[in-house]
Order: structure tokens, then sequence, then C-alpha cells
């Protein structure tokens, strides 16, 4: 009888695909350089733990190991069968690997959805089997996976490069530069513990290998290659609780794929152009690099070094360029060079030879030898002053770079971070070697040490980030929902001006006080209720950007104002909108305009925006943006992180601007948005004048646009 899952599967039901007890090839092939013998030759050579049964109807044995016609000819259990068959074949096999018990498949076959609507389909039909029997399956398309724990040893991949082992979780989305990843890895001496190439993500995606490392000790480092985030939410969530336990770095392959949208608010053509994923990365905590390089370079440091207590960095070198060009780069990502202390300053001075710099850089000159690293390491490393320490030794060919090595590898005890410069002449791999054997991270030249301690610092002030707390205030989201349904059964994704106010109020923003008219009379008579100044605009569900077309008429003081003002909206809008209504607001003095704002991004759904407002916002573009939902710490330093921020804390003497009250409506937002999130497709307020007190703030224009509906 078939079961069909209904929740989420168990992470660790991964095991049969990372920790199998036995392996079956399905596609294994006599023919040297077919990926079904690759593979089997990759199993076997690299020694796994288990017996491996090639399977092909044609062959009785590959490899010298004894073949067998089909998967349910297998003696005994199959927990992984790795399917490399042609891709009308894929279905079968599957089937087969259901009734045999098999519980955990790669699929390498490619030609499903990468190829267009017919391999879509098979794909679907793939995952159907899946749920039919609750196997696992990473792929299709893909290439394979490694696991390199000692007693596991599983390199089912068709590679031509083994990793070492170390403690690094590898993902890439890309088959192609897996190949690539697991030669640099070997190059670069990063030691990997799980390498997985994803390929379709048909089943187990990037979320569930999150999941999967979170609590596993052998991954130290998590680093991934996407191309997209299946489920962002899901990714945000999970990416946020484990970067506290482990670094993530992802190289994300291009930015998100919003700008082309044509967007009808502010919020909407700001986000959509500038904003790239990675402030919604940081957001959860994710390191986001522009290269595979840089994500190499940092991986080294975070898979095998400490995190630093704080950002200022010790340069020990025994030559002053490579020093000053790392301190260049240290000071370039916003680190800071540490300042040795009297006491460290008067014994390096004992220790090394007069020429000798005993300031930060360290500078020992040429001469410098072993005992002379290991004395000038010791002091700078001691010294409370110091978080972080990068030791460089540049080839003087009398010296032996191995003893230098040594002296280094001796200064990284695992409380303060030691990342290396080798470039020597005389036994210069053996130092190399020497290094990495002690977990001490080598570069070829100063500026990529340099990123690698600015990556580390970046970690841990992303995992030690105060999360903050989400926040309720009372509201009333049936209110907002009858605007929005009063707009729907007109037929408009635009609401008008009176349902905007409707929403914004039901979420307790203030809206300054106003009236709508439709005559000279009606106008002079809201203002003389309202009090003077007042300001004029027209209301029309037509018109977008008001003042644009000359629709706003501000700091209006009498009657005569008021009607001049009227007549003028009037004849130069009408022709627009015969239905066009003048809206007479009250006049908000002494504040500063601000935007908030909502859009949807493509990945990661609802992105919330703060800034400057006014109607030089696209031009000055001053914005910061995160991902909904937001938290009090979210909401605090998205006002806190725009350029402007001196305007609204205060700057030359003026009044500061009621900042807590800034806070609440972005959190009222967030709550007004985490509630509408069905029917939102864009929301701006802009502006929002904020003075020094929340009671004399008001919202002056808002504009809302509903998710269009078929
Ligand atoms: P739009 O964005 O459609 O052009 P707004 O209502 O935002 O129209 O008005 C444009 C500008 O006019 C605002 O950015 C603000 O500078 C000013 N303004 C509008 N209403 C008021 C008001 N009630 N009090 C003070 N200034 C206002
Ligand atoms: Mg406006």
């Amino acid at each position: 009888m078939k079961k069909h899952r209904t929740d989420q599967p168990r992470a660790s039901s991964l095991d049969a695909i990372f920790r199998p007890r036995s392996v079956a090839v399905i596609g294994a092939s006599r023919k040297r350089q077919t990926i079904g013998r690759e593979i089997l030759a990759n199993l076997v050579e690299y020694g796994f733990n288990g017996p491996v049964y090639p399977v092909n109807p044609q062959a009785d044995s590959i490899h010298s190991i004894r073949c067998y016609r089909t998967i349910a000819d297998v003696p005994g259990l199959v927990d992984l069968a790795i399917v490399t068959v042609a891709k009308d074949q894929v279905l079968d096999v599957v089937a087969a690997c259901g009734k045999k018990g098999v519980r955990g498949l790669i699929v390498i076959t490619a030609g499903f959805k990468e190829v267009g609507k017919e391999g879509a389909s098979l794909e679907a039909k793939l995952k159907a089997q899946l749920r039919a029997t609750g196997m696992r399956m990473i792929g299709p398309n893909c290439m394979g996976i490694v696991n390199t724990e000692a007693d596991v040893k599983l390199n089912a991949t068709f590679a031509a490069t083994a990793p070492v082992r170390g403690n690094v979780g590898f993902v890439s989305q890309s088959g192609a530069l897996g190949e690539a990843i697991l030669a640099d890895a070997v190059e670069t001496g990063l030691g990997v513990a799980m390498f997985v190439s994803m390929g379709n993500k048909t089943d187990v995606s990037g979320n569930d290998l999150l999941e999967y490392w979170e609590d596993n000790d052998d991954v130290q480092a998590i680093l991934m290659y996407l191309e997209s985030f299946g489920n962002p939410r899901r990714f945000t969530t999970i990416a946020r609780r484990v970067t506290r336990k482990k670094p993530i770095v992802a190289v994300k392959a291009g930015r998100t794929a919003q700008g082309a949208r044509a967007a009808t608010s502010h919020t909407g053509s700001i986000v959509g152009l500038d904003v790239a994923s990675d402030t919604l990365l940081e957001q959860c905590g994710v390191l986001r690099v522009s290269s595979m390089e840089e994500m190499f370079t940092l991986a080294q440091a975070l898979a095998n070094q400490p995190v630093p207590a704080g950002d200022r960095i010790a340069i020990v070198t025994n030559a002053g360029g490579p020093g000053i060009l790392c301190t260049d780069a240290l000071i370039g990502s916003g680190l800071t060079l540490a300042e040795l202390s009297p006491k460290t300053r008067k014994a390096l001075a004992k220790a090394l030879p007069p020429e000798a710099s005993t300031g930060n850089p360290v500078d020992m000159i040429a001469s410098a030898d072993a005992s002379r690293y290991r004395a000038a390491l010791e002091l700078v490393t001691r010294d409370p002053g110091v978080d972080g320490i990068i030791a460089i030794f540049v080839s003087p060919i009398m010296i032996d770079a191995y003893e230098v090595a040594v002296a280094i590898a001796a200064a990284s005890r695992g409380v303060k971070p030691v990342l290396s410069v080798f470039m020597g002449k005389r036994r210069s791999d053996e130092g190399v070697a020497e290094l990495r054997s002690h977990r001490v991270p080598v570069y070829r030249f100063p500026e990529n040490a340099a990123a690698a301690m600015a990556g580390l610092v970046r970690y841990r002030t992303l995992r030690d980030r105060p999360i903050g707390r989400t926040v309720r205030f009372p509201s009333d989201a049936a209110r907002a929902r009858k605007a929005i349904a009063s707009a729907r059964r007109a037929g408009r994704t635009m609401l008008s001006a009176r349902e905007v106010g409707e929403v914004l109020a039901a979420y307790g923003f203030p809206l300054a006080p106003s009236r709508l008219c439709s005559s000279v009379a009606e106008a002079i008579a809201a203002a003389h209720e309202l009090g003077y100044p007042v300001v004029l605009k027209a209301a029309s569900d037509a018109i977008v950007h008001k003042s644009d077309l000359g629709g706003v008429k501000v700091d209006l003081r009498n009657g005569d104002e008021v009607a001049a003002a009227f007549k003028q909206i009037v004849s130069r809008l009408r022709s627009k909108d015969a239905k066009l209504l003048v809206q007479v607001q009250r006049m908000i003095g002494g504040g500063r305009e601000v935007i908030l704002g909502m859009t949807r991004d493509a990945q990661f759904g609802p992105v919330l925006m703060f800034g400057l407002g006014g109607i030089f916002v696209e031009v000055m573009k001053d914005v910061s943006v995160r991902i909904h939902p937001l938290t009090d710490v979210n909401a605090r330093s998205m006002i806190e992180r725009i350029k402007g921020f001196p305007l609204l804390a205060g700057a030359r003497g003026e009044k500061p601007v009621d900042l807590p009250f800034l806070e609440r409506s972005l959190l009222r937002l967030s709550q007004l948005v985490g509630d509408l999130e069905d029917e939102l497709a864009e929301l701006d307020i802009n502006p929002l004048i904020v003075t020094g007190s929340a009671r004399t703030s008001f919202v002056v224009d808002a504009r809302i646009a509903l998710i269009p509906r078929p």
C-alpha cells in the first residue's frame, strides 16, 4: 500500500544519503570515462566503508566487482542508490529502488526541468514517486556528494579530485562548478566534511542541508554557491538560527530579479533597482561574498580559526611593503590596527634588533629567523589590546621557512585568530604543510589575509548581534480588510485616498486631518474647520505623483488662497479625471519628511524600506531595507543606517525628531504587512512628517497597491 507523506521529512532521514551502510550504482558502466564508471571507481578508491553494488543488465563484473542485472537482484539491503541511467529509464529504476527498500537516491542523470516543459513533467513524476515511497533524493542533474567522515568515506561523485578531510560543508547549485570547487579546496588546503552538488533540488534543498548540518559538529562552516532560493522564507528562518552556531558564507549569483517589473511606488522602484540580496542575507546572519575566490579566502579562516573578540589586528612581518599593504587592506575593510601596549613594545625592543620597528606593524626586517618570529608573536599575542594576528613571511633566501612556519603555528592556540602570509624560498612547501596541519590558514598576498580577518570580524558581529523581538500594537485588521474589499469590488488595485486612510488608521498611524471637497465653498469651510495654514491636493485615482502635475499647493493661509489654489488644481487636472476631488489637509510644520514603504521581492517576499522622504526620495535614494517581519532591533537599525540619520538625530544643534515614534511606526507597518500580506503588492507612506513629538507627527500622503487578481 502506498503511504503519503504529509508532514515535513525529518532532517535526520538524510543519513540514508550521507551515511549509507551500502551503495548501489545503477548504470555503472565498463567503459572508462563514463559517469557510471567514474563514480564506481571513486567510491572504491576513496575507500567507502561498506559494500558497493554495480547494477547493469549487460555486465557480469565492473572494476573487478560483481555486477547485478537489476537492483532487485542485489543481495541484502541497499541504503543509497546512485542513478546514472538514461533519463527515460529513471522512473523505472526509481520505482525498482522503492520496491527494494532503498532509502536514499542520488540522481545524476540530467534532462529534467532544466531542459524545458517535457523534462519538468518527468521531474514532477519523479517527485511523486518519492512522495509515495518516502525515499529522499539529491538531484537530478547533479554531480553527486562526498562525505569524508572517517567511518563513512563516501565519494559519490564523478569528479577527478577528492577532497581532504576537514570541517566545511559545501553546497553547490551548479554541477559544473562542483568540479572546480573540489579541485580548489585541495589546492588551498581547505578541508571538507561534506560536499553536495544539489542539481535541480527536486527533493533535498539547500535548506534541508542547513538543518542537517546545524547540529553536526563535523561541519563548522557552511559554504553555499546559490543561484536561487527555493523557499526564501524558510531559508531566512533557518539561516538566522544556524548562523548563531556556525558561519554560512554564500556566493549568490545574480541580483534580485525584480528591477524589470514596473513599479507603481517609490519603494518598488528604489528597492527593485538598488538593493541586492546582500542586505537581506546579512539580516539572516549570512556572509555574502562576491566571488568564489573570496569564499575560499574566508572559508579557510572561518573553518580553522576562532573568531576575534574585537577588530584590533596586529601584523608581524619581516618586510615593510607587505606590512603596509596589509595595513591598508585592514583599514579599508573597517578593521583597526591594534595599538601595542608600552610593555609589549619594550619587550619587543629587547627581543628585536635596533633597526626593527616595534610599533604595529611589527617589522622585524629581513634577517628575522624562527626564534625572532617566535618571540615577537608570543609578545603580540599576549597583548590585551590585540584581537587578531597576521603573520607575514616573505622569502629571504637564507632563512629556513619550515622553522618559521613552526614558530607561527605555535602562536595559534585557539584563543585569538592567527592568519599567515607565507612565501618562503627554502623548505617553503614543508612550511605551508606545517601551518595547515596546525590549522593556520596560509595566504599568498597580504590583502587576502586582511580580507579573511575582516570576514572573521564580520561573522562575529553578525553572530552576536541582538535579534530583538517582534512587537504587536492594538490594531483592527477587519477595518483594513473592509477598505481593501471596497477597492476590490470597484475592480481597482490602487486604493483610494479614503481607503488608504482606513487601512493606516486601523494600524494606528496618525493621519493629518483632512477633508475631501468638491467645491470652493466646501474647501474654504474645511480649511476654517481644520485651522490655517492648510494644504490642497488633487484627490484622484488617476493621479499617482500629485506634485509632479502641480496637484499640491502648500502653506495656504486664508480663504482667498484656498479658493485660488482650488481653482488652479481643478483647471489643471480635471482633464485627467472628470470626478476629481480636492483634499484639504492641515499643514504639518516643523518636521522632517521620511518614507516608510513595502514592496515584494521575487525571492524574499515582503521587504520593508525606510528613508528620507518627500518628493526627492528617488533622487536621493537614501534608504535602508529589511526583510519582513521586523524586530525592534531591525527597526532601530533601519533608521540608524541611512546616511541622513544625523538630520533625524539632530545635526548642528537642531532638535532631534521623535525616534522612538519612528521605530514604532516601522513596527506598526511590519504588523500591517504581516496581517494583510496576501493582499498587498506595494505600499508607500511618503511622507510621514515627523517632528520632535509623536503628537505633532503625521502621515500626509500614502499609496497602497493590491496584488492583481485574475
Ligand atoms: P505627492 O507625493 O503625490 O507629490 P504629497 O502629498 O506627498 O504628494 O505632497 C508632496 C509634498 O508636499 C510633500 O513631500 C510635502 O513636502 C508637502 N506636503 C504635502 N502635504 C503636506 C502637509 N499636510 N503638511 C506639510 N507639507 C505637506
Ligand atoms: Mg507623496
